[in-house]
């Protein structure tokens, strides 16, 4: 353990007592793992890398620091002197949040520079003169290019969700806007994952920097995940299902597309539920009012792209609905972590069609365990190996078929079910869709809720769960 990791309290680790003061109104005790190690770091004026996820408390883990450097200087008009680059409009504006609440003690300013929003407005905060800007990187290019700023002041640069950044194809326009910068200046850069992407930008543009690794939050452990095999067209129908057999306070539901979140988001409030839709291409006004009114009740539902699947911190979401798997393995573990957080427990549905066996195999590798099996009353349901079948069909036909793609078929779908309502694995999906109307041997009642509901059926020894005896939806 090193010695940042014995330190156990803020004033441990050199921050000025202003920023202690606005720590204490926070309620903070004790420094996450990142800020124990990273703060210390960073007050010492090196670069570093940070794999910490969200959650674990990074925001803070620079921008307290951040705000110490800073706190000496004066901001000058059109040259502020701190840059933090987010790859999305909210987060960018959460870490303009937080910057405001650890930064209350001090005359610091920030402006935030994301698309969507106002660029007379933000013009006129910048020539005013800001110390901090936290920006997506489209927009702070495009005031560049207008003539609105001058990044040759900056001495401290922050490259946050640098994984994310990748995934939307932003690497071009950071390394547009490092060319920007001055070579003298302390860079820090984090991201959940390391892909050798990350790697190279960091080699390329930190030096000598101090690695910081901590562990992903345990929040995957209390969020209890389920997969629901349904054909697409009764995907609709299944959510439906879903939302009126669950206790639900709130609840992200993803979609891959766009336009399904616009088409899903009308059907539901068709179906007189209260959902609202949030993707990128909607303007900032309306994402930042709907993102408050899910933060403050007012919407159950907010039926999303990834641009909700990271960084958001929103305490007690009870649960998060994928109405799509997603294609990148790693946003199932983001968008899971939506619920569960903060040490409660959290509850996660996916709806997966047979074709889409090769994105469960990709999230299943990626969290390490299978993905518990659930059935439903009123909707047709497969099971595991029925899919698989489906999967093998195909791939029979096809040769190279899509259930090979994510590697070799899954050991863990096949084992540990031998219950005796699980249907043969050899059945073809034309002889599956004639199982009408329904394929499911399980039948929970609509009036149970939640895990409440499947532990009913293992105790009546219907199993409905998949893998594994001993773990009814947990991960362990
Ligand atoms: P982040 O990983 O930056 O998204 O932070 C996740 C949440 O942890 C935020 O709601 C912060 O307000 C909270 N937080 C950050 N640092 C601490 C701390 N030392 N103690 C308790 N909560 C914290």
């Amino acid at each position: 353990m090193s010695n940042a990791e014995k330190l156990s309290s803020f004033e441990d680790l050199g921050l000025g007592p202003d920023l202690l003061s606005a720590i204490a109104d926070c309620g903070y005790t004790t420094p996450t793992p990142i800020q124990a190690r990273a703060i210390p770091t960073i007050l010492m004026s090196r670069d570093m890398i940070g794999q910490a996820q969200t959650g674990s408390g990074k925001t803070a883990s620079f921008t307290l620091p951040m705000i110490d450097i800073l706190a000496g200087g004066r901001a000058r008009a059109m040259m502020p002197r701190s840059l933090i680059l987010s790859p999305t409009r909210e987060l960018a504006a959460q870490i303009a949040e937080n910057f405001e609440t650890y930064g209350k003690n001090t005359p610091l300013t920030s402006a935030l520079l994301v698309g969507g929003e106002s660029i007379r407005e933000q013009k006129k905060i910048l020539s005013k003169g800001v110390d901090v800007l936290i920006a997506t990187p489209g927009r702070l290019l495009d005031l560049f290019e207008r003539g609105e700023l001058l990044l040759t002041d900056i001495k401290v640069f922050v490259i946050d969700e640098a994984d994310r950044m990748l995934d939307m194809g932003f690497i071009p326009d950071i390394e547009k806007i490092i060319s920007l910068l001055p070579f003298q200046r302390q860079t820090l850069l984090f991201s959940a994952t390391m892909p050798d992407e990350i790697r190279k930008l960091a080699d390329q543009f930190l030096s000598n920097p101090k690695m910081v690794t901590v562990e992903p939050p345990k929040q995957s452990r209390n969020i209890e995940q389920n997969m629901v095999w349904v054909e697409r067209r009764d995907k609709k129908k299944a959510l439906l299902e879903l939302l009126g057999a669950q206790d639900i306070k709130n609840a992200f539901i993803f979609c891959n597309r766009k336009r399904d979140v616009d088409d899903l988001a009308r059907f539901l409030r068709d179906k007189g539920h209260s959902a609202r839709a949030m993707h990128g291409d909607m303007t900032q006004k309306i994402r930042t009012q709907t993102l408050k009114d899910f933060k403050d009740g007012e919407v159950v539902f907010l039926v999303c792209s990834d641009v909700a699947a990271r960084g958001l911190d929103i305490d007690a979401v009870s649960h998060v609905f994928n109405f799509d798997l997603p294609f990148n393995a790693e946003d199932y573990v983001h968008r899971i972590g939506r619920t569960g957080r903060a040490g409660q427990k959290g509850v996660a549905y996916s709806l997966a069609a047979p074709e889409d066996l090769h994105l469960a195999q990709a999230a299943e590798k990626e969290i390490k365990t299978p993905i518990q099996l659930t059935h439903l009353e009123r909707t047709p349901t497969f099971t595991r190996e029925e899919v698989e079948a489906i999967a093998e069909d195909e791939d029979g036909g096809k040769g190279d078929g899509r259930g090979r793609k994510a590697g070799s078929r899954s050991k863990a779908g096949s084992k540990g079910r031998s219950g005796p309502n699980t249907r043969s694995s050899t059945r073809s999906k034309s002889q599956i869709k004639s199982q009408s109307p329904s394929r499911s041997p399980q039948k929970p009642q609509k009036s149970e809720r939640g895990s409440s509901q499947r532990r009913d059926f293992v105790d009546n020894n219907e199993k409905i769960i998949g893998f594994g005896d001993d773990i009814p939806g947990f991960l362990k």
